[in-house]
């Protein structure tokens, strides 16, 4: 058994009482018992990690998280008050546990100096976003590559720590062609297109220009990037539209993007992905606990690929990184 570092690894809480955003993405039969493994930290959890041979799981706030608090002060609050608790129960195991920060970005100014505290104060080791953020009202959609975050990009250069980009379903206003296919939401699919289209959006804001170290993870193999990735620059190559960046999107993608095996287990998956980024740049993950640490582990463990590849991914790269 390979020994692991897995960094999408989720946690809710009862207060303030985050922990509820994430029944919808269970049966009512099935969410209690996913509601106490979000909960727990130091019980289950643990003795699956030894189980699956997963040293240190990187903990993460379960989404959409503070993101969807469109009112600022509120996220402000709850941010800051998840941050300190996690930070508290990482102190208690840190041989086991680290943590990104959950950020308020609904307040630009708020958010950097959240990740500035987190980071510097608190020894988080970065910070997952789960995608746009509400601001003010519940229908307002903001995006990472808004103008009003080039203090918090240039802030996350300084730190040199990396940005988890983690899937939140979109808004049923701004996306029509979810509508009447219920199905369509979540990790079955929309996940991936949404959070693979923020993405490119930051590849095509230029922030990769003017901060070339930033590094952003995603989850799941990718969000689909890695299959599509060449036909994306094709394409741009012939009509670039007002695209007006310095490299290819490729180039991004292999520069300033790390992708985590969370919640696909798939071999010709992972096998595309390292041919498109490298295996310097793949991480191992589970998605715990909407994902089975055991069926990531087992997966991973039987994975035919050379020994020195399969110990980058599953802790190699994660101990460069975050300097474990
Ligand atoms: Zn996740």
């Amino acid at each position: 058994m390979l020994s692991k570092i897995a960094l999408e690894e989720h946690f809710g809480a009862v207060d303030p009482n985050i922990v509820e955003q994430s029944a919808t993405h269970f049966t009512p039969d099935a969410w209690p018992a996913h509601r106490a493994r979000l909960l727990d930290l130091h019980e289950e959890r643990l003795q699956t990690m030894d189980q699956c041979g997963i040293e240190k799981a990187v903990l993460s706030l379960l989404s959409p998280g503070i993101q969807s608090l469109h009112n600022p002060a509120q996220a402000i609050d709850w941010a800051a008050r998840l941050n300190d608790y996690v930070a508290t129960q990482v102190a208690q195991r840190p041989d086991r546990f680290a943590s990104f920060a959950a950020l308020p970005m609904q307040d630009p100014e708020a958010a950097t100096a959240e990740l500035r505290r987190t980071v510097v104060e608190l020894g988080l080791v970065g910070a997952l976003i789960n995608g746009f953020s509400q601001v003010g009202d519940e229908q307002t959609v903001v995006y990472l590559d808004d103008p009003r975050y080039d203090v918090f990009w240039a802030t996350v250069a300084e730190l040199g720590v990396p940005i988890y980009l983690h899937p939140r379903d979109p808004l049923e206003s701004t996306s029509p062609q979810y509508s009447g296919h219920p199905w369509l939401y979540g990790s079955a699919w929309a996940f991936s297109v949404e959070t693979a289209t923020h993405a490119l959006r930051l590849m095509g804001s230029g922030v990769f220009d003017r901060h070339p170290g930033i590094q952003i993870i995603l989850g799941h193999l990718g969000e689909l990037l890695p299959f599509n990735i060449w036909r994306t620059d094709h394409r741009l190559a012939v009509a670039p539209r007002g695209l007006n960046v310095q490299h290819t999107f490729g180039h991004y993608l292999r520069n300033n993007f790390y992708v985590t095996t969370s919640g696909n287990f798939r071999t010709p998956a992972l096998l595309n992905a390292i041919q498109e980024v490298g295996s310097d740049r793949i991480l191992f993950s589970a998605d715990y606990p909407f994902e089975d640490m055991r069926e990531a582990a087992t997966w991973f463990d039987a994975v035919e690929l050379n020994e020195t590849d399969l110990v980058k991914i599953a802790n190699g790269n994660a101990r460069k990184l975050f300097h474990i």
